[in-house]
């Protein structure tokens, strides 16, 4: 069976062809600057040599179009069984569904919840729908991974009638990249076995942590948008709500100009105000900049307080894996997060850490705590989901 994994990003599209029997990659295209004077395409059949065009993309439409035009020279688009997508939130939706009417209204009823990413989602779909009018779409949405919380763990102190009117609570996200990492530790690090505990660390432009209990997510840091929990980039984390108020009140600002704030000036960018990414801030601490360690210390200090939070909630832990592009790329950050936790069984090793593998262990050998870097594979969980979906 052949799926189609679409992910769109505000700026690209990059998709991938599966075919399900043995999980092999037959085509994928990464079309970038979409709406730029020329845009580049670069696509390969069968991990093949990569070929790069660059024509003008004036918009989504014709970059989800030129991926399909291209596909097309190999394989026929109407043998597709179904296109995937890693969707964000929806409310009263989650799982791995079908794109319907019905769940596309539930995706923009949340749309505040993630305005860029939903956006962007509804946008392709809408164009997959009209471009391959017979294929289902199916969106495995990015909380499913965290519906086994308890209420304990997912409930916020309001009025209780908030909860059951509009849905106001915990749901967690980047489920398909914890889901990777429990799959991963299972196979590679556990003998096969998923009855161990995890402590995820997703740590990128946008970051979250997770603890993991024999497979299934039992909190994580995220909460009803992926606004809240770690610092982002440039999207706040957790903030006191009397402290908004209070902004808000002296500056003056509207919720549209609250919303900006919070989700474009806030996070890393915004306690640094140099950048949201962290080989500038690095480079710029390294340099003497006191707000870029700041914000370097800031973010570290909130990764590992959920990491002893989630010591507590799983009674210890068997695993810490980083994941995403800084938890794969720093050596520093991993560092500054584990830093003097020996009394909690987890020691670091400096050397592996810094030779900063790709992929492996860069705990002790007598570290009671495995400590891992792995890349995550989130287009793996999707394609597994899809592919159970169909059969
Ligand atoms: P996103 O979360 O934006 O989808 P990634 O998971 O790839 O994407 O994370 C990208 C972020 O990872 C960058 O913005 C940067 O902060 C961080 N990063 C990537 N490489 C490095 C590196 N070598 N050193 C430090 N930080 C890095």
């Amino acid at each position: 069976m052949l799926i189609l994994i679409a992910n769109p990003g505000s700026t690209s599209y990059k998709s991938k062809l599966f075919e399900t029997d043995g999980m092999k990659c037959l085509y994928q295209c990464s079309v970038e600057r979409i709406g730029d004077k020329q845009g580049i395409v670069t696509y390969t059949f069968n991990d093949g040599q990569a070929i790069t065009v660059e024509p003008v993309i004036e918009d989504y439409h014709s970059a989800i179009k030129i991926t399909l035009d291209i596909l097309q020279q190999q394989f026929p688009v109407d043998s597709i069984a179904a296109v995937g997508f890693k969707v964000v939130i929806a409310k009263d939706v989650s799982g791995c569904v079908e794109l319907t009417e019905d769940v596309l209204d539930a995706m923009n009823e949340y749309m505040v919840m993630a305005p860029v990413h939903t956006q962007v989602y509804l946008t392709a779909i809408e164009i997959f729908r009209d471009l391959m009018p017979d294929t289902p779409m199916i969106g495995l949405f990015e909380t499913a991974f965290h519906s086994a919380i308890t209420q304990e763990k997912y409930l916020y102190g309001i009025p209780y009638e908030f909860y059951r009117k509009y849905g106001i609570r915990k749901y967690g996200f980047h489920g398909a990249s914890h889901r990777y990492i429990a799959h991963r530790i299972a196979e590679q690090y556990n003998g096969g076995d998923s009855n161990c505990r995890i402590i995820s660390c997703h740590l990128g432009g946008s970051s979250s942590v997770c603890a993991i209990k024999n497979g299934v997510s039992i909190d994580t840091s995220m909460g009803m948008s992926p606004q809240s929990g770690l610092l982002n980039a440039k999207r706040v984390g957790d903030l006191d709500p009397f402290a908004l108020l209070y902004l808000m009140e002296k500056e003056n600002l509207s919720i549209a100009q609250t919303r900006e704030v919070l989700s474009d000036k806030s996070g890393v960018l915004g306690i640094s105000g140099i950048s949201g990414d962290f080989r500038d801030i690095e480079d710029a601490m390294l340099a003497g900049d006191l707000q870029a360690r700041a914000a370097f210390n800031t973010f570290a200090y909130y990764a590992k307080r959920y990491v002893g939070e989630y010591l507590a909630t799983l009674n210890s832990t068997d695993f810490i894996v980083f994941t995403a592009g800084l938890g794969q790329n720093s050596p520093l950050m991993r560092k500054t997060i584990l830093d003097n936790m020996g009394n909690l069984n987890i020691i670091l090793d400096d050397e592996k850490n810094n030779l900063n593998p790709s992929e492996g262990l860069i705990s002790t050998d007598d570290s009671p705590v495995k400590i891992a870097v792995i890349p995550t594979n989130e287009e793996w969980v999707v394609l597994q989901a899809v592919t159970q979906y169909l059969q």
